[in-house]
């Protein structure tokens, strides 16, 4: 067995799938979900356990596990099976520096470098001032130790000759972004210096950025950051979604809090469902993070200072893509983030928790808080507030509702609400946009017709073929006319498979096998929940379908060979094709 069959052996796609979607049972042995590689809300991407492959109806893609973690983690094919085999326990045969890639030995570089200054953070005298500040904020041991802090010292001088032993370049630190090339490329000096060093790792637990904070009195950036690097894109991290992603799964909600202290205080608490978006708007990578492990997100924001706009335009991108948003607030006078809260008063932040409220609760409430309903320049912010986020609300009854409500608390008529909305509403459209569309439509229709009557055409031939590999007893011999080439070829590996007492006479070509998982799914799809007796209904019916497409793509070809051979006033093949057209059964 090579490597690549003895990962896939060892592994179930079902579980490798599942770490980032949330795959529901359909059929015998097949699972749904919504896909994440196209905008859904009905689940059309499917995986077959016992062909192990996947497949999406919508991008029409799939494949095996391993292309599943290419597409998904934007890996190369070595990159997804180095980390299958991570998980599968394979060791897969070493590959020297210049082969291995430039991410992977970055990546070990990063870890290196993260191992470097835990170790200093324990062992340097010189990070007492850290070893005290960890202890003053109330990090215990454990937590410092799974959260992986260290400490960057002054002066990298001994830990730099550490680094050259492992071969780790200059060129590797610049990279990374732990060192910036000094003016005139005379060497290289150390971005992060007397700071505590909080690694920021990718959902596998990879180390792939740093956030230092400043432990002295400097003059400085109290935190800086990893700038973005090959590894690094700020847009696309959640910290400590490694740590978090089992209880986010498990509890079927994601709670969201700015700072990285918050996220490891709650985590240290046993609070453990907890990402921090390090402070950033909320961004469309952040969010598909969070869907590979749950719908349900609630933000611990702090919504008094001016992050509320960037906040509330992160909600927007969270609708839009089918999450489920509550806000948990707290007393903000017992303290100023969660961080204080939990240490101060652990159940009040589990309470808040529990309490969390839906988006436009919290958004009513707080428009009440921030402007004076008694004046009427203040009822028209609170209307406006309230009515920007009442737009996002899909159910006309829902949002009636919240009108109405909002009505009688400022005391004015429904009515003018409602005009009020519909105002923003059609403010919104874009009627330039909308004409261009027309134009496109029509010089693109007769295209599209043609192309969909193929499309049926595959489907239906699709369906016919799910049915007979689903159930042999259901094939037998058609003489039709295929309209899509590769389902001639798997019909008359059917035929021969089927039709012989010798199996598997001919080798499956890489073709038909994949034709074949993918069709597998397509049963699922279609038949999984059917008995024997309604299958068989149903393959009737897909048949009688097909053999008048069939007569239909037949006469179509040989009306156009006819036209052809009259061109060229071709007698013979004019009779020949009468022939055939006499043939026809209708
Ligand atoms: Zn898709």
């Amino acid at each position: 067995m090579d490597s690549v069959q003895e990962v896939k052996s060892r592994l179930d796609i079902v579980d490798i799938i599942g770490e980032y979607l949330q795959l529901k049972p359909s059929g015998s042995g097949s699972f749904k979900a919504c896909c994440p590689f196209h905008q859904e809300k009905t689940p059309s991407f499917m995986v077959n356990r016992p062909r192990q492959s996947w497949h999406c109806f919508g991008c029409n893609i799939g494949g095996d596990m391993i292309s599943f973690i290419e597409k998904i983690e934007g890996m190369e094919f070595m990159e997804a099976l180095e980390l299958l085999a991570g998980k599968a326990g394979v060791t897969l045969p070493k590959f020297n520096k210049e082969q291995m890639g430039e991410k992977k030995s970055l990546q070990e570089a990063n870890e290196y470098i993260c191992k470097l200054l835990q170790h200093n953070l324990l062992t340097s005298p010189e990070a007492q001032i850290a070893r005290d500040y960890i202890k003053a904020r109330g990090i215990d041991d454990l937590t410092s130790d799974i959260w992986r802090l260290g400490y960057a010292p002054a002066d990298w001088g001994d830990l730099q000759k550490k680094i050259q032993e492992q071969n780790i370049t200059a060129s590797d630190l610049i990279k990374i972004g732990i060192a910036s090339a000094k003016e005139n490329n005379q060497g290289i000096y150390y971005r992060f210096r007397s700071r505590l060093m909080f690694p920021i790792q990718d959902p596998f637990g990879h180390v792939i950025g740093f956030t230092g904070r400043i432990l002295t009195d400097e003059k400085v950036a109290k935190y800086i950051n990893t700038p973005e690097t090959i590894l690094y894109k700020k847009s696309h991290v959640l910290y400590g979604l490694d740590k978090a992603k089992t209880d986010i799964k498990r509890q079927d909600m994601a709670i969201l809090v700015e700072g990285n202290m918050d996220a490891l205080t709650s985590h240290q608490f046993d609070v453990k469902n907890v990402v921090a978006s390090s402070g950033t708007a909320l961004t469309r990578e952040q969010l598909n993070l969070i869907k590979r492990f749950t719908n349900n997100i609630a933000i611990a924001f702090d919504t008094d200072a001016a992050g509320l706009e960037a906040t509330l335009r992160g909600m927007d991108l969270a609708r839009q893509m089918d999450l489920n948003i509550k806000v948990i607030r707290y007393n903000q006078s017992i303290a100023k983030d969660p961080d204080e809260l939990i240490r101060k008063d652990l159940e009040h932040w589990k309470d808040s928790i529990k309490n969390s409220k839906p988006l436009m609760e919290w958004v009513y409430q707080h428009a009440f808080e921030q402007f004076n309903e008694s004046t009427p320049e203040g009822k028209k912010q609170i209307a406006q507030f309230i009515l920007n986020e009442c737009r996002h609300i899909q159910h006309p009854v829902e949002r009636d509702a919240w009108i109405f409500k909002l009505a009688k608390d400022l005391d004015i008529a429904p009515d003018a609400l409602r005009s009020a909305l519909s105002k923003t509403a059609s403010k919104s459209a874009d009627s330039v946009g909308q004409n261009s569309n027309i134009i496109k439509k029509t010089e693109s229709t007769e295209l599209k017709m043609e192309e969909d009557a193929s499309n049926t055409a595959k489907q239906i031939e699709e369906r016919w073929l799910a049915a007979a590999l689903m159930d042999p007893q259901l094939f037998h011999e058609l003489d039709i006319t295929w309209n899509h080439t590769p389902h001639v070829r798997l019909y008359n590996y059917l035929k021969s498979k089927y039709n012989s007492s010798v199996h598997s006479q001919i080798p499956e070509n890489p073709e038909i096998q994949s034709l074949i998982d993918y069709l597998a799914i397509v049963a699922d799809k279609e038949f999984g929940e059917l008995d024997k007796s309604a299958i068989s209904a149903e393959f009737t019916d897909t048949e009688n379908r097909l053999l008048r497409l069939s007569d239909k793509l037949t006469r179509e070809t040989l009306e156009q060979q006819m036209r052809e051979a009259e061109r060229k006033g071709d007698t013979a093949r004019i009779q020949e094709l009468i022939t055939q057209f006499q043939n026809l059964k209708t």
